[in-house]
C-alpha cells in the first residue's frame, strides 16, 4: 500500500527490511519479500510519474570518453529506467564468470551456476522469451547467439497491484535517500528527505541499496564520508571498475549467401567469439550484431563495393541474372569492456544537486584491450566472410584506421552502468561479499549490476533480476533465523 511521506519511519515503526530504489532490482526484491510475510518499506526518491524535480538530480558530469549525458542515460521515478529500457535480455556466458586470460579482473568470486536456479523467475517477471542454444560457426571461431527480444517489462506495471494491495508493503514515493547511519558494523537507520525539506529516518533489520549502477556508488561514496569511513573501511575500489557496455556501428556487409549465418530465414542474427577464440586472441566477450538493410541501402551499398571491384561486379550481374540480388547487412557490436580502477564514479564537491549532495562525476574511456576485443572480433568475421567466399565485409573508416579510435558520436554505449560496488572475495578487492552485502555492514545489502566485476556482452537486466532473486531467498533464510532464534 501506498504511504505518505509523514508516515515513513513512524516511532517504534521498525520495519523487517527497507528497499531503496524501485528498478529491476528493488521492486522485484521488495516483492518477493513482502509475498513470503515479511514487511517491507519500499523509498524511490522520484515521483509516481516522470518529473524534472527528481530526473534533474540525476545530472552530473562525464570525464573522459565520450558518454551520453548521465541524466539522459536513466530514469528517476516508480521503475526507474525499466521504465525506458529497451527489454533485450540473454543471460550472461558461463565463461563471463571467470577469470579471462586477457585480464583476471573478469574473474566474479561466484559460479555461473549460482545464478542458474533463479533463471525461470527472472524470465518470467521479464517476459523473457526462449532464447535458443549457441551454435557453432564452423571454423570462424564464432558461434551464434540469441536474445529475447520482446516487449519490455516496466516493474510499475509488473508489480502495481503488489504496491497497490499488499498488506506487507509500504511504498512511499518521493523518499530520497541521503544517508546510511551506522554502529558497530550494523546500519541502524536510513535517511530520507522529500522535496520539501521534510527528512524521516526508517529502521529496519536489513537495507537493500537499489538505485542504479551509478547512484549505488554515489549514495555510498557520499554515506561513507558522512559517517567518517565507518561506513566502508576499506573504501579502495568504492566508484571504482566501473564499466558499460561500448556500442558501435562497424560496418557493412554483402552476402551473396546469407544461409550460413542464418540470415537468410532471419532479420537479424548475432554472433560472439567462441571461449577458445578469446583464449588465443587475448580478447574479452563481444557481441556482434547483423540487421538486413532496407532495399535502397542495399542498392546502394552493392553500387559502392562493385564500383571498386570489378571482379565483384560481374559475380553480382550474374547472380542478378540468374534473379538473386545479394544481401546488404548492417554491423554493430556490443561489447565486454575491461573492468579497470580508472572508470570511476567519484563526489564532485563542486557541483551539489538541488537537495544539497554532491553531483556525481564519471571518469570513462576506452583501454587498449576494449578495442583490440572489437577489431579481432570484427575480423574473425571478416575473414570468415572472405575464406568462405559468402560474402565481403566494408569495415567502417573508423576502424580501418591506427590507432583505432572509437567513434565519438551515435550510439556510444548501451547504457548498461555496471561496476562500483563490485563482489569480491575480499573487502580489499571489493564492495560486497558473494551475498552482496556490504562487507563491513550485517544488515546492508547491494541489488543491481554495481556489483557486476565483470559484464560479459550480455545486456544486464536479466541478470540483475537473477541476483535479485537469490538475495530475497537470503534475506528471506536470514530473517527466518532470526525469527526462530
Ligand atoms: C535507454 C535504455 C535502454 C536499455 N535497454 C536495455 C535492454 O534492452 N536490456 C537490458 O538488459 N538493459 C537495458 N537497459 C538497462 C536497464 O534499464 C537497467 O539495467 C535496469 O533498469 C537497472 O535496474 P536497477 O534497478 O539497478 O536501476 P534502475 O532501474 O535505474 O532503478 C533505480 C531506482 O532507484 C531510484 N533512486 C535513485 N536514487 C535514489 C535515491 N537517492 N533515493 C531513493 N531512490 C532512488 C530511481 O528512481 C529508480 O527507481 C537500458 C537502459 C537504458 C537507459
Amino acid at each position: 500500500m501506498e504511504i505518505p511521506f509523514a508516515s515513513l519511519g513512524k516511532p517504534g515503526d521498525s520495519v523487517d527490511v527497507c528497499v531503496i530504489g524501485t528498478g529491476a532490482a528493488g521492486l522485484p526484491i521488495a516483492a518477493r519479500l513482502a509475498e513470503r510475510g515479511h514487511r517491507v518499506v519500499l523509498c524511490e526518491g522520484g515521483d509516481i510519474e516522470f518529473s524534472e524535480r527528481s530526473q534533474s538530480l540525476y545530472r552530473g558530469t562525464v570525464v573522459g570518453g565520450a558518454y551520453v549525458p548521465l541524466d539522459t542515460a536513466r530514469l528517476r521515478y516508480l521503475g526507474g529506467s525499466t521504465n525506458h529500457w529497451g527489454g533485450v535480455c540473454r543471460p550472461l556466458d558461463p565463461y563471463d564468470f571467470a577469470a579471462k586470460p586477457a585480464t583476471a579482473e573478469t574473474r566474479w568470486p561466484i559460479e555461473h551456476s549460482e545464478l542458474v536456479p533463479y533463471y525461470g523467475e527472472a524470465a518470467q517477471i521479464l517476459d523473457v522469451l526462449p532464447i535458443g542454444p549457441d551454435s557453432e560457426l564452423p571454423g570462424s571461431g564464432l558461434r551464434r547467439i540469441h536474445f529475447s527480444i520482446g516487449e519490455s517489462v516496466h516493474t510499475r506495471t509488473r508489480y502495481a497491484s503488489t504496491i497497490r494491495d499488499s498488506p506487507r508493503l509500504a511504498f512511499c514515493s518521493a523518499a530520497n535517500l541521503m544517508g546510511l547511519e551506522t554502529r558497530d558494523g550494523r546500519i541502524t537507520s536510513a535517511r530520507f528527505t522529500n522535496y520539501e525539506g521534510g527528512v524521516r529516518d526508517v529502521h529496519a533489520r536489513f537495507y537493500v541499496l537499489a538505485c542504479g549502477g551509478i547512484e549505488n556508488s554515489r549514495l555510498l561514496l557520499w554515506s561513507n564520508r558522512q559517517s567518517g569511513g565507518r561506513l566502508i573501511r576499506n573504501a579502495d575500489t568504492l566508484g571504482r571498475y566501473w564499466m558499460d557496455h561500448p556500442h558501435a556501428s562497424i560496418g557493412q556487409a554483402l552476402l551473396f549467401d546469407p544461409a550460413p549465418l542464418g540470415l537468410d530465414r532471419a532479420y537479424d542474427a548475432f554472433f560472439a567469439p567462441t571461449p577458445h577464440a578469446m583464449i588465443a586472441r587475448n580478447i574479452l566477450n563481444c557481441g556482434l550484431r547483423l540487421h538486413t538493410m532496407g532495399p535502397e541501402q542495399n542498392l546502394a551499398l552493392t553500387e559502392d563495393l562493385t564500383s571498386l571491384s570489378p571482379s565483384l561486379k560481374q559475380r553480382i550481374q550474374t547472380m542478378q541474372a540468374s534473379g538473386v540480388a545479394p544481401k546488404g547487412i548492417i554491423l554493430r557490436a556490443a561489447w565486454e569492456q575491461e573492468p579497470r580502477r580508472e572508470n570511476r564514479i567519484e563526489l564532485d564537491d563542486t557541483r551539489l544537486d538541488s537537495l544539497g549532495m554532491p553531483r556525481c562525476r564519471l571518469s570513462w574511456g576506452y583501454s587498449s584491450l576494449d578495442v583490440r576485443t572489437l577489431r579481432e572480433s570484427v575480423l574473425m568475421l571478416g575473414d570468415y566472410l572472405r575464406q568462405t567466399d559468402i560474402g565481403r565485409l566494408k569495415l567502417a573508416d573508423w576502424l580501418t584506421q591506427e590507432p583505432i579510435l572509437p567513434p565519438d558520436t551515435g550510439e556510444l554505449v548501451g547504457r548498461h552502468h555496471m561496476g562500483g560496488t563490485r563482489m569480491a572475495a575480499s573487502a580489499s578487492q571489493g564492495i560486497v561479499d558473494l551475498d552482496c552485502r556490504v562487507f563491513d555492514q550485517d544488515n546492508l545489502y547491494i541489488g543491481g549490476s554495481s556489483v557486476f566485476p565483470g559484464c560479459g556482452h550480455a545486456n544486464p537486466t536479466l541478470t540483475i533480476v537473477q541476483l535479485a532473486m537469490r538475495m530475497a531467498d537470503h534475506l528471506d533464510a536470514r530473517l527466518l533465523r532470526q525469527t526462530i532464534v
